[in-house]
């Protein structure tokens, strides 16, 4: 008999299980994760990216939570004096934007960013120019420059996540969850692959892009699918000055520093839905090199040396993470589904908040009700990302 079953062990299900185990549940819970290496997780496949850059006031708050874990991680989550470096780089997120719809929307978001305690300065062209002199900015209007935001390794959180986790008690069992058992309303066990079946008193499905097959089996709906994203590795002869993630808003091109290069993530617009391992070289060449030789022109000579493909757990309703019980379901069954992107910054306070919300009742530190599963039913998304005026 386990207390909690936590599904999937992965940046979100780790994180959770550190959490339980700060709260002594370490005894109580058990993550079923059927693959240590990782090889299709999300976790290891992210840009690795923390913003305050966000408009929902939840989403600013769980990222804020994030730097502080993230900003200690190493000395947090050593385990008998060897501590867990992440490699985080502060070197800042800046959103460009051109025109009157870019300047409206970044200038709103700023001011509930500032209201919120996120340090965020708000740049002219000028201001651009002088802070980072290869970039093309003749049709930049405004930009939202966050000095404090930056990147780190994904798969070395994840797994600094897990080993503190397992050095505190918690159990990884290498299994996977292919169905339940209910009664009066309750998951009363999760069935393993193995044949084994683990009687439960509460289940968190963090199985990420495979989460929303394990709701279907329980009859819970949710708007969330596998979305390919693909990541190219390029280098340049040239050295630039220091470059933050570079994103503009209204055009789809982003860029960050990774070690001797670059890295560029993008989704094509016409991406369907589902797993797909591929990646397209022709889709870097005819799409995402000549938004990245506009905006930086040394970038023209680029050469790219990597690439792969990962896949967002896109939430096709209002691209923002779905956390908590299923008001009006299956009681004891909790989900951290559809991050959309987020996951990464947001699995400190998620871990945290969804350990509250098993031990407790409710939260306790960030209240996350608004982030629930009820706005899916009740059809009120939560909107984030640039409002468009
Ligand atoms: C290309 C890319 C770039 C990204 N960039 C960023 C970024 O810059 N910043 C950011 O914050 N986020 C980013 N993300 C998102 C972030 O990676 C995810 O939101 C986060 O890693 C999700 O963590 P997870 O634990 O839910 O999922 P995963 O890491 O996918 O873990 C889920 C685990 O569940 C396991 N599992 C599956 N089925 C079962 C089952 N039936 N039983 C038991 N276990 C099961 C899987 O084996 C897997 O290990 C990015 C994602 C991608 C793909």
């Amino acid at each position: 008999m386990a207390k909690i079953v936590i599904i999937g062990g992965g940046v979100i299900g780790s994180s959770t299980a550190y959490h339980l185990a700060l709260a002594g549940h370490a005894s109580d819970t058990v993550v079923i994760e059927p693959d240590p290496t990782y090889e299709f997780a999300a976790s290891p496949r992210a840009t690795g990216g923390i913003r305050q850059l966000f408009t929902i006031p939840e989403n600013i708050r769980m990222a804020q939570y994030g730097h502080e874990i993230y900003g200690q991680f190493e000395t947090l989550m050593a385990v008998d004096g060897d501590p867990a470096p992440i490699d985080f780089h502060r070197m800042g997120y800046l959103w460009l934007g051109s025109g009157k719809t870019d300047v409206d929307a970044l200038m709103a978001n700023w001011r509930v960013q500032t209201a919120h305690d996120a340090r965020i300065e708000l740049l002219d062209r000028k201001g651009v120019q002088h802070r980072f002199p290869s970039m093309r900015v003749d049709d930049i209007d405004i930009a939202a420059y966050s000095p404090d935001d930056g990147y780190m390794d994904p798969y070395s959180v994840l797994m600094g996540f897990r080993r503190k986790a397992a050095s505190l008690g918690i159990r990884y069992l290498k299994d996977r969850v292919v169905d339940f058992e209910v009664a009066s309303k309750r998951v009363a066990a999760v069935r393993l692959e193995s044949g084994e079946r683990l009687v439960a008193d509460s289940v968190v499905n963090a199985a990420n892009c495979w989460g929303p097959e394990l709701c279907e089996r329980l009859g819970m709906k949710i708007p969330v699918y596998p979305m390919r994203r693909l990541t190219f590795y390029f280098e340049i002869r040239e050295k630039l000055e220091p470059m933050p993630l570079t994103r503009h808003i209204s055009k789809n091109v982003s860029f960050r520093p990774q070690g001797a290069g670059y890295i560029s993530g993008n989704t094509r617009y016409d991406e369907p839905p589902g797993f797909n391992w591929d990646v397209d070289y022709d889709y870097f060449d005819e799409a995402i090199w000549p938004g990245l030789a506009e905006r930086v022109p040394a970038f023209e000579a680029l050469k790219v040396t990597g690439a792969w493909a990962g896949h967002y757990d896109q939430n096709s309703f209002d691209n923002n993470a779905i956390l908590g019980s299923w008001v009006g379901g299956i009681e004891n069954f909790y989900i951290a589904l559809g991050f959309s992107g987020h996951g990464l910054m947001q699995a400190p306070a998620v871990g945290r908040g969804l350990s509250e919300l098993l031990l407790h009742g409710a939260y306790q530190t960030l209240d996350l009700t608004r982030m629930g599963y009820q706005r899916i039913l009740e059809g009120s998304a939560l909107s984030d990302e640039v409002p468009k005026a």
